[in-house]
């Protein structure tokens, strides 16, 4: 099947998703064009991080479907290492790797994996350290970044290998308040330059701000969803206005 830019590049259609007996999705439904920023916001708990890691085929999924670009992402013949190119991800540990440099560990990848030239990635490597801004931090051992930093170097690495979708799930949950904006600022730059991103988070300003769309999740289920205003000034359903009312 052959994709096109005006059907959604991310389809997450009635997907439910078990571990033994615990239904955790049960039944989401989720279109994203190219270009869109979604948030998805909700309890702790909600199936949230399992839903991101079902988009990248990190969790096999019970029923429903997960197309990325038209391909469909369960299926068995999918190559993996091709899907993970397409869809970048970046959590709320960081994990780089602290013996090497922060432009060592944004060339890892391309280099080992994509088996590109040096010069190439070493190239591209510096343009995405000053795209995180992060510009005279190359030399520097995450040990010597803050956690902010490092969260920067993170997404570095992941831009590295030239995803077409994003997905960040609680990035800046584990960040010091004062560094928490900066990740946050760079999400937004990756966003205004059109990059397709699907976001768990709890900061609510900015999902305000940035998303296209908002999503409630509660107990494995989408519950509310719509545009940041109507979501956050007319949110109807209770579970929702509940957990608002906690956050704002
Ligand atoms: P959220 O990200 O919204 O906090 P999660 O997706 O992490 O929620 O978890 C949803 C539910 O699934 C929780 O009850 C959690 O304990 C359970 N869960 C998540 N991952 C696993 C796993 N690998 N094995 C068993 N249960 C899991
Ligand atoms: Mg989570």
């Amino acid at each position: 099947m052959s994709w096109s830019e005006d059907k959604p590049i991310v389809s997450i259609k009635d997907v439910k998703k078990s571990f033994g007996s615990l239904e955790v999705l049960k039944g989401v439904s989720i279109d994203i064009m190219k270009g869109e920023v979604i948030c998805i916001i909700g309890p702790s708990g909600s199936g949230k991080s399992t839903l991101i890691r079902c988009i990248n085929a990190l969790n096999d999924i019970q029923g429903g479907s997960i197309t990325v670009e038209g391909r469909e992402v369960h299926d068995e013949e999918l190559d993996k290492l091709e899907l993970r190119k397409k869809v970048g991800m970046v959590f709320q540990q960081y994990n780089l790797f602290p013996h090497k440099t922060a432009l060592q560990n944004v060339m890892m990848a391309p280099l080992k994996v994509l088996k590109e030239p040096k010069a190439d990635v070493e190239k591209r490597a510096r343009a995405l350290i000053k795209k995180v801004r992060l510009e005279g931090k190359e030399n520097s051992y995450p040990g010597e970044l803050s956690g902010g930093q490092q969260q920067r170097v993170a997404i570095a690495r992941s831009l590295a290998m030239r995803p077409d979708v994003m997905l960040f799930d609680e990035v800046t949950a584990a960040l010091d308040p004062e560094t928490v904006k900066e990740v946050l600022v760079t999400i937004k730059d990756l966003a205004a330059e059109g990059m397709t991103c699907i976001l768990v988070t709890h900061e609510m300003g900015f999902a305000r701000e940035v998303a296209d769309h908002i999503y409630f999740t509660d107990k494995g289920v989408i519950v509310e969803h719509g545009a940041p205003e109507e979501f956050f000034d007319k949110a109807s359903d209770p579970r929702t206005k509940e957990f608002l009312s906690q956050v704002l």
